[in-house]
């Protein structure tokens, strides 16, 4: 990844965080682009790269990123946009109300399309990029416990990857999907952490009988960023321990 600039959204926490650790550690310029004001800046620190307060929800901080990213190194090799919420109050579609429904669209799924957008600019220009996209298992599978608008927004970004891959494949840009499993992160934690139960009821469909750690979705995201990875597009990059493959799991 030497002399690569990465642009990791939600790079504070989880597996943005362990994933600019892995691609710092490649050689790579990482600039974290995160709300946290706090984290954000000693991760930048921790890595010697940049960090860049933005918003991913919102057009003109996203434009904003990738202009500052262009201006502090010359350009942006890799844009991996994982920024992504879960909050509580989006469940069953029973009881999930408009204004949560809307929230999660607008960070998770918008979010993506605002950063595709404005990566693929430079990148068209350079004629050279990957970006990688965080969808999720639940654009594969469907759960009873239900996050309606998690699980919606998570199929937009998977169905948007590959139609931007099939797109810009001829100007030199990958995109590809990541679909992480369960992954032990802030994230999962909150909403696991305390109901054990909740979480029991999950692990019995992994095969690896348990969560991944984010370390194991940054090696995926090192390996789709490289140029080992330079036939590798438009793909459902699954990263689950066998969760979307499984129908009954050994005891
Ligand atoms: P996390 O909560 O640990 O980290 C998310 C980061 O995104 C935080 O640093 C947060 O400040 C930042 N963020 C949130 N909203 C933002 C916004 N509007 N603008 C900029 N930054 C924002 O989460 P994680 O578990 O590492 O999840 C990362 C991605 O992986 C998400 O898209 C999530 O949906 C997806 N995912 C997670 C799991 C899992 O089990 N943890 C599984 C599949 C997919």
């Amino acid at each position: 990844m030497d002399g690569k600039v990465c642009v990791i959204t939600g790079g504070a926490s989880g597996i943005g965080l362990a994933s600019a650790r892995r691609l710092a550690s490649e050689g790579a310029t990482v600039v974290i682009a995160d709300l946290d004001e706090t984290r954000g800046p000693e991760v930048a620190e921790e890595l010697g790269g940049l960090f860049v307060r933005t918003n991913v929800a919102d057009e003109d901080s996203v434009k904003a990123l990738f202009e500052q990213t262009v201006a502090a190194y010359g350009r942006v090799d890799v844009a991996f946009n994982n920024a992504g919420i879960n909050p509580t109050e989006d469940n069953s579609i029973l009881t999930t109300g408009i204004e949560a429904w809307a929230k999660v669209q607008t960070v998770n799924l918008t979010s993506v399309y605002l950063c595709c957008k404005y990566a693929l600019e430079h990148m068209v220009r350079q004629k050279s990029g990957s970006i990688i996209n965080t969808a999720s298992f639940v654009a594969l599978l469907g759960a009873a416990t239900s996050q309606i608008s998690y699980s919606a927004s998570k199929g937009g970004v998977l169905s948007m990857s590959r139609e931007l891959g099939v797109q810009f494949a001829k100007e030199g840009i990958r995109v590809n999907a990541l679909c992480p499993g369960p992954v032990n992160t802030p994230l999962l934690e909150e909403l696991f952490a305390k109901d054990p139960e909740q979480a029991q009821r999950r692990l019995v469909h992994v095969p690896r009988g348990r969560f991944g750690e984010p370390e194991e979705i940054a090696a995926a995201v090192a390996f789709l960023a490289s140029d080992d990875a330079s036939f590798v597009n438009a793909a459902t990059f699954t990263v689950d321990g066998g969760i979307s493959a499984a129908y009954v799991t050994a005891e």
